[in-house]
């Protein structure tokens, strides 16, 4: 199969195109290198037909069957993966460490979630009684992915849909379609048609599948803003949906840190994918008595260790922004740091000339608490950097935030990171670590970060309804 041209939808295991496409960019030359298919709304229909169709022979196949299944996609997209890295950097931008780590990410995760099982609970077995609690398949799944990891958030939701005997019609990012198109239609050879399917179009295309009486549950990533109308739109039918969503996470630094071997691990806290990270670290706190020392060794590694350029060039660390949309939303953030005279302590000019959608890697240095920079998730290369000295000050100062996905302290006190980080309020919260993810690890968002998770035993859950059946053995 080839993965990097004939980019096609798949519906049922057939592979569909359609009159009209849409263009896919290079985010690091800002051109045009392929076109996509664009669904009709008959064509979602024609598919959740067939994924409910589906779903009765899937939805009773055996869990070891579908482990098998399951095991098999993960050999395939291993054996296809250099492949898929070099379509992942060219349609997504970031360079070749990154697409590595998403990709062959993506093989260990659908061979850990494979191994995954959720029991019957025998609640009663007496000679009186018999109650169980057992998961049943959610039904149809409508996943809608963004455009940051396309390949590994595909996979965080393909893996246990799949794997909890629901089926699945994928929708891509309308600006990374291809690597989730190639996914699925790699997925025909390890399952039966009509259990995974893709359709690529706009935005529109995910309204009218949150809308859509007949698929079951929504699993979405992306914005908090999409989310809520996600939410709304998935009223109306009552479907289970799982949103992960945006988020502004802290980081904390206390006085005692080495000031010059913590600067990689907070660069990489905030600047991993470009910043283009839901867990990005998007906001550091840093106690005064270090503030400066911190702040000059992250700018002097950035100088003198960080190249910022196509990721198709091996030397590059950060790829362009991945979008002109975003690329606008960025600059616009850059704007209002000048506007309102912020410091930058490193970076801060765009170069709008450059061939791809290029920002530097910039530090604000003590903006207010409540300018945009620090409100709001930026998703860029641009990192607001704050002083503390008050322990209760900076816990409350991390919680001001309608987000709550992820935090992180850093300090050599063990007991002083624990103790703060205990009292954030976040999904996951890391100490003197970051971004450290599982398959056996609940991942997902407080307040407006999300609804439900992803992950371990309780995101397989996610994808199944309960039913407890009560049996009077005494008749
Ligand atoms: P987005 O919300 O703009 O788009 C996400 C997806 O939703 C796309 O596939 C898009 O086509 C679709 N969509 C747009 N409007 C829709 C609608 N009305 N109904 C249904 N679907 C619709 O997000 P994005 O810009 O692609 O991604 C960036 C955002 O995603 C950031 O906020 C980031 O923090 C978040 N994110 C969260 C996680 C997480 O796990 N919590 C992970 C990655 C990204």
């Amino acid at each position: 199969m080839k993965i990097d041209s004939d980019f096609v939808m798949t519906i049922n295991g057939e592979s569909v195109t359609t009159e009209q496409t849409q263009p896919v960019y290079n985010p690091a030359t800002r051109s045009v290198f392929a076109q996509v298919p664009d669904a009709s709304q008959q064509q979602l229909d024609d598919t959740v037909q067939t994924a409910q169709v589906a779903l009765k022979t899937w939805g009773a196949t055996a869990a070891n069957d579908r482990q098998a299944a399951l095991e098999t996609y993960a050999d395939l997209l291993e054996e296809h993966a250099d492949a898929f890295m070099s379509l992942l950097t060219r349609e997504q931008g970031k360079p070749r460490a990154g697409a590595e780590w998403e990709v062959l990410g993506s093989v260990a995760w659908l061979r850990a979630v494979a191994s995954q099982r959720l029991p019957d609970e025998v609640v009663e077995d007496t000679d009186e009684r018999r109650v169980v609690t057992r998961f049943t398949p959610v039904g149809v799944v409508g996943a809608i992915v963004p455009w940051n990891f396309p390949i590994l958030l595909a996979i965080w939701k393909i893996a246990p849909a799949l794997m909890s005997g629901s089926t699945m019609i994928l929708k891509p990012s309308p600006y990374t379609p291809l690597c989730n198109l190639k996914l699925v239609e790699l997925a025909q050879q390890a399952f039966p048609p009509g259990v995974i399917s893709a359709l690529s179009g706009g935005d529109d295309l995910g309204v009218w599948m949150t809308t859509h009486p007949e698929i079951n549950k929504i699993a979405f990533t992306g914005s908090t803003e999409t989310g809520r109308h996600v939410m709304k739109s998935a009223s109306a039918t009552i479907k289970r949906v799982t949103l992960e969503l945006g988020g502004n996470d802290p980081a904390i630094v206390l006085p005692d840190v080495d000031a010059k071997a913590l600067a990689p691990q907070l660069f990489w806290a905030a600047f991993q994918n470009n910043a283009q990270f839901c867990n990005s670290t998007k906001r550091l706190y840093i106690h005064e008595d270090v503030y400066e020392e911190v702040r000059d060794a992250l700018a002097d590694f950035i100088t003198h260790h960080v190249k910022v350029g196509d990721g198709a060039e091996a030397d590059t660390d950060l790829g362009p922004i991945q979008n002109s949309m975003q690329y606008g939303k960025v600059q616009d953030y850059f704007a209002d740091c000048h506007v309102n005279g912020y410091t930058f302590a490193l970076g801060g000019e765009i170069d709008e000339k450059a061939a791809g959608w290029f920002v530097p890697v910039s530090l604000v240095d003590n903006p207010p608490d409540d300018s945009r920079i620090v409100c709001e998730e930026p998703f860029g290369p641009i990192l607001p950097l704050m002083k503390w000295s008050d322990e209760a000050d900076v816990i409350a100062r991390a919680n001001d935030t309608i987000y709550g996905l992820g935090a992180s302290v850093w300090g050599k006190d063990l007991t002083a990171i624990e103790r703060i980080g205990q009292q954030l309020e976040a999904g996951t919260v890391w100490l003197n670590e970051v971004h450290q993810y599982s398959p056996f690890q609940a991942f997902g968002g407080h307040k407006q970060s999300g609804l439900g998770c992803e992950n371990s035993l309780h995101g397989l859950m996610e994808y199944t309804n309960w039913q407890t059946i009560t049996m009077n053995k005494v008749m």
